[in-house]
């Protein structure tokens, strides 16, 4: 049994059924569908695909749309040419829609031209070019070129120094939230988010909407959001790091400690915590991980991630089918060795005593039991004993599909929608679903937590 989970970006290279349904059987826990990319219509296809495909296989898969968020980017130059930069010349960012040339190019979300200080530094191209804000007006900035030496049209625009001042959700976001909340997705991802306000927008959008309990991810890619990380995850129902965006607001050098920061803060907040980007990004044209990427994967398996990620080795890759399958390779061995050897991970000692979800991992783990069997009327039981990584199976038994779904993405969590096994309470032969035929099981029904010989 794989005990953390696969999070798989769904794209052009993977879209058709024969290849997300051999993605899917080769251990796919929760579908990512990106909407900086498709929108609409052709998103909710995909999520009907999902759910055809999960149905087929009698597998539950989680549902995540990713929401582009407030992501800048500068407008085009006259040609697709790139233009020139020498470091210590002047570049204006405007309003101005005209096509840019070498001294400068539009700004199209002229908002964010507020909220920047003399000072601030201007990074593009994934950090490849830095600039710094020498005068700010409310249509125009003028920067200086630190390093960089060539820009072309509609390259990234990230603000590390920044915070900015508009909603977390565009009009964009808005509308595709707006569509995506009629499919029933389980879980939103939202990007660029800085403040636990933030999440609080994004609820109120969807209360306002649907009673569907949909679940709300933080990615985690700003600055100012890595210093509120404790109120964060306590506002959303789960954090992704998302290392790609991260790697250039932050010092590159400082992303492993933050990882393990937010992952030692969702596990005390009782979240998960997904690992994202570039795993195994080599993988988009080759057959092989590197011996790093490979590394990478079993490294978050043993920091008792819930989830890693796949992007474009999903997505645009040469044989997405082959990354999954060597993710769950990686994953299953390293999950495998971290049972076993359990000593180099660190334990939260600030959960209180007394807590229960602490109660019931020890009873647990003082026992030997083979399973924990969780009955789930909604996710807070599993999901908060998840958070203790007991190194022991959750089997959740849930009454509704989407509970069953939103804890695919829950480390060491087997989930099956099974209203008969719930109404009987019969945890044996949930326990049997999942290969589980002897040993004792400790049994989470509400408040009521008993100890059972499974025979
Ligand atoms: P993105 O988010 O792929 O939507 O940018 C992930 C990341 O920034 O790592
Ligand atoms: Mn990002």
């Amino acid at each position: 049994m794989r005990f953390t989970k696969i999070t798989a970006s769904i794209g052009p290279k993977c879209e058709d059924k024969k290849t997300l349904k051999q993605m899917i059987a080769a251990g796919v826990n929760m579908c990512r569908l990106n909407f900086s990319h498709d929108t609409g219509d052709t998103q909710g296809k995909k999520i009907d695909l999902i759910r055809k495909i999960s149905s087929e296989l009698h597998t539950p898969v989680a549902v995540m749309i990713d929401l582009q968020g407030p992501k800048h980017r500068i407008g085009n130059f006259a040609t697709e040419d790139k233009y020139s930069l020498t470091p210590g010349q002047k570049f204006t960012f405007d309003s101005d829609p005209t096509p840019g040339d070498g001294t400068r190019v539009q700004l199209p979300d002229a908002d964010v031209m507020k909220s920047l200080h003399v000072g601030d530094r201007i990074l593009l191209n994934d950090g490849k070019i830095e600039m710094t804000v020498d005068s700010v007006s409310p249509d125009k900035i003028v920067a200086t070129v630190v390093r960089g030496n060539e820009i072309w049209s509609r390259r990234g625009f990230n603000l590390p120094d920044t915070e900015i001042d508009t909603p977390v959700l565009t009009a964009k976001d808005r509308a595709d939230l707006e569509y995506a909340i009629t499919k029933e997705p389980d879980w939103v991802a939202i990007s660029f988010v800085q403040r636990p306000e933030d999440i609080a927008e994004v609820r109120d959008f969807i209360t306002a909407r649907t009673s569907h309990p949909i679940k709300i991810i933080a990615k985690i890619e700003r600055p100012h959001a890595v210093e509120r990380i404790t109120d964060i995850a306590a506002a959303a129902d789960g954090i992704m790091i998302a290392r790609g965006d991260l790697a250039v607001e932050v010092p590159f050098d400082h992303v492993p400690a933050i990882s393990r920061h937010i992952i030692r803060e969702c596990r005390k907040m009782n979240k998960p915590v997904i690992m994202a980007t570039q795993m195994l990004g080599t993988m988009v044209n080759s057959e092989f991980p590197t011996r790093a990427e490979i590394t990478d994967v079993a490294n978050a398996a043993y920091l008792r991630a819930d989830s890693t990620m796949t992007s474009e080795e999903t997505t645009i890759g040469i044989n997405p089918v082959n990354v999954i399958e060597t993710m769950d390779k990686i994953l299953s061995y390293a999950d495998g060795d971290a049972i076993a050897n359990p000593f180099d991970w660190s334990r939260v000692e600030n959960i209180p005593e007394n807590d229960w979800s602490r109660s019931v991992a020890s009873m647990a783990y003082l026992n030997r039991a083979s399973a924990i069997v969780v009955f789930a009327r909604d996710t807070t039981a599993a999901m908060q004993i998840s958070c203790r990584k007991p190194d022991i199976p959750i089997v959740a038994v849930c009454s509704e599909r989407v509970i069953a779904n939103q804890l695919c993405l829950l480390r060491g969590v087997f989930p099956v929608y099974d209203t008969d096994l719930f109404a009987q309470r019969d945890a044996f032969n949930s326990a049997r679903k999942f290969g589980v035929t002897s040993g004792k099981l400790v049994i989470v029904d509400d408040d009521k937590i008993s100890l059972r010989t499974l025979d």
